[in-house]
């Protein structure tokens, strides 16, 4: 039997707020999407489908490029227009699979297992897990409106794999606006009937941040915790401000720069790219360039974090120590601690600003400039 796989990669990860879809994001160290298609390929399925949206096919080339053979097409705007472009790809064959690429923990057996059971006369086969808590459906407000049996209960897995003929006439069949969660779903309502098998708790759909941890784990990988450390100081000059942290600061005096000179964020940026181990800030945007003359130090610590998710690296938490005699830090403290945690997409409580003076002694007692040190604590694959 000729087997293909449609992996559909439609989803723009609006839902985490992310730069990068999860699809394309590291799982030890290999895009998530590689995961599946070096699943499929080692199972021996002959053509691998990847739909995805059109203004990520360069992140989805590029995760799918030091593997098997893939044919990379336009998914549609929900799931099942991306199925419906992904089966008019298909040309040939006897078998389908169709997976989300959210899923990565496949293993080429659970792909021959499915197969098989195709092979065996079965026309749709997925697979499937129990339920293992109490079920209860509740309202808006929380209230426990009913009880619910969990018996015979079943949470639906990809990939799920069907006679093509099969597959086809019920996407046929289906009204053109009607959309679906699975597959599953579009052959039932053609009046095939499903089969299930034993599912597989590797293969999870990663939705949140804390799940790529947590699938890493249960793969066998190994994660760390690193403390990176950051040092800047500035120069006082001419001037009636000066931006620590992001915020702006009344003063008698600006601090000299190439950038905004916002110190507390630089020594933040070493310290997050020291985490890392990405080197030191003056690499990433040379003070020798025009292009960062009197440059907004966010776009620093967003390239920073950005270098953080593209590694599968999470940012645990930062603190900032400002060292100066004046301006006066405290009250404005909160401001920067809010303005770091957002920039860094974390919660409050993972971000601390604070300040010391030198007791008036050395450069900075004297008050010629100012000063500040980080450190940021960042979980990553080992
Ligand atoms: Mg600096």
């Amino acid at each position: 039997m000729k087997v293909a796989a449609l992996i559909v990669a439609g989803g723009r990860g609006e839902r985490a707020g992310d730069k990068i879809p999860k699809q394309y994001k590291p799982l030890l160290g290999c895009p998530l999407m590689a995961w599946s298609v070096a699943a499929f390929a080692n199972a021996g399925v002959g053509q691998i489908v990847v739909a995805c949206a059109p203004e990520h096919a360069d992140l989805c080339r590029a995760a799918t490029a030091d593997g098997p053979a893939v044919q990379i097409i336009d998914g549609g705007a929900t799931r099942t227009a991306t199925v419906r472009a992904g089966l008019a790809a298909i040309a040939d064959a006897d078998v389908i699979l169709v997976h989300d690429a959210a899923r990565p923990g496949l293993t080429k057996e659970m792909v021959r297992a499915l197969v098989a059971e195709i092979e065996r006369g079965a026309v749709a086969v997925a697979p499937a897990l129990s339920v293992p808590d109490t079920l209860r459906r509740a309202d808006a407000n929380g209230r426990i409106v009913e009880d619910v049996s969990r018996e015979g209960v079943m949470r639906m897995q990809t990939p799920q794999a069907f006679r093509a003929d099969v597959l086809r006439a019920a996407y046929a069949a289906l009204p053109a606006a009607q959309s679906m969660t699975d597959d599953i779903a579009v052959v039932r309502a053609g009046g095939a009937e499903a089969k299930l098998i034993p599912g597989d708790a590797k293969l999870m759909k990663l939705t949140y941040p804390e799940d790529f941890a947590m699938l890493e784990r249960m793969l066998g990988g190994e994660r760390i915790t690193c403390v990176g450390h950051g040092v800047d100081a500035h120069r006082f000059g001419d001037g009636e401000f000066v931006t620590l942290c992001g915020v702006r600061i009344p003063h008698n005096k600006g601090l000299v720069g190439h950038s905004d000179a916002d110190a507390g964020w630089h020594a933040l940026v070493d310290a997050i790219l020291g985490a890392l181990g990405e080197g030191d800030i003056g690499a990433h945007f040379p003070p020798s360039d025009p292009k960062w003359k009197g440059a907004d130090s966010e776009r620093f610590l967003r390239h920073a974090a950005t270098l953080a998710e593209r590694a599968g690296a999470r940012i645990v938490h930062v603190d900032v120590t400002l060292l100066c005699e004046r301006p006066k830090i405290g009250p404005h403290r909160d401001a920067m601690r809010t303005r770091t945690a957002e920039v860094l997409g974390l919660p409050l409580s993972r971000v601390s600003v604070k300040a010391t003076t030198t007791e008036r002694m050395g450069f900075l007692g004297r008050e010629e400039g100012l000063a500040a040190q980080a450190t940021a604590t960042v979980e990553r694959p080992a």
